[in-house]
């Protein structure tokens, strides 16, 4: 996978007087619609309790298209776990002013009702990407995210849409149903955005108290360590035995470490140009998940 854009300053946004908000379906369209001139339109789809990460994804289309849309739907499908659902933070009016203070447009924000009127029959089976990862230890969250991604992209019709390198697997998803079903639209990879500590920006870290979040730090120092193992030695085992190392002394549980070939997320050829280490595990009954992504031409 391609990350198109090399993490950079960009230029700050003035903060926009009024932000439209939508809850209806027919009213967001009925909008988009109506304006002049056939604006490009990027698109930020989120679950809310928003953070920097979220808001880099919103500059980002602030820079390149002309209207903004970012969407907040906590979206009840891609949830194999109910109690992760039952406590996923809902902040709503902050995150309104926070996508005001970056320059969003719109915020589409509709409710169950209005998503999924009946459940949804269709499955989607994104093949080898549903057997490794997310995939395998979250059964069901790709169709999930299959589901309300293809949704969100009929309903706002973007050009450009948004997302997050921190979801590396979540990335390659998105990227298949464009491509299987020829949306037309083109994706944007934004790096991860984290804390001075180096812990990823996740809206589940609000659940983390503050020596939870100290702890959480040492996912990405256990990432880092495995990065400098692969750099010199490209030695996957024992890259993948001091990141267990650093994260097991923090008291992390670790539910997997994946060394990969970034483009098919199967075990690297010895030849692979590019390999990425994806974690996920749990800390203070929080699932956090991270990954570093390391270029060999380019390092
Ligand atoms: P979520 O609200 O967690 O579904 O995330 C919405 C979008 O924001 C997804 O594309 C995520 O990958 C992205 N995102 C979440 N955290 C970060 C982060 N720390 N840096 C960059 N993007 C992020």
């Amino acid at each position: 996978m391609e990350i198109k854009y090399k993490f950079g300053v960009l230029p700050l946004f003035k903060p926009i007087a009024s932000m439209l908000v939508f809850n209806k379906i027919a009213s967001l369209q009925n909008h988009l619609r109506s304006l002049p001139n056939f604006p490009t339109i990027g698109f930020v789809p989120t679950m809310g309790a928003l953070h920097e990460g979220h808001l880099q994804l919103v500059r980002e289309a602030r820079q390149n298209c002309d209207i903004v849309v970012a969407s907040i739907f906590v979206n009840p499908l891609q949830f194999n776990n109910s109690q992760d659902f039952a406590k996923y933070p809902i902040t709503l009016e902050k995150d309104e002013a926070l996508l005001k203070s970056v320059g969003c447009h719109i915020l589409f924000a509709p409710n169950a009702q209005e998503m999924y009127p009946t459940q949804p029959q269709l499955k989607f089976d994104f093949g080898p990407l549903e057997t490794v990862m997310e995939g395998k230890f979250r059964p069901g969250h790709f169709n999930g995210v299959g589901i309300v991604v293809s949704k969100l992209f009929h309903i706002v019709a973007p050009h450009t849409v948004y997302f997050g390198q921190k979801d590396f697997q979540q990335c390659a998803v998105i990227q298949a149903l464009i491509k299987d079903l020829s949306f037309p639209i083109t994706m944007v990879t934004v790096p991860t955005v984290r804390e001075k500590s180096g812990l990823a920006m996740s809206s589940r870290n609000q659940r983390l108290s503050p020596e939870g979040l100290t702890k959480a730090a040492s996912i990405y120092q256990g990432l880092q360590a495995g990065e400098t193992i692969l750099l010199k030695t490209r030695d996957l085992e024992a890259a993948q035995k001091a990141i267990l190392q650093v994260v097991a002394s923090a008291g992390i549980e670790v539910e997997y470490v994946e060394i990969a070939d970034p483009d098919t997320l199967i075990a690297p050829t010895p030849t692979s140009s590019k390999l990425v280490i994806c974690f996920a595990g749990f800390l203070e009954g929080v699932r956090l998940i991270d990954n570093i992504l390391i270029d060999y031409i380019h390092a």
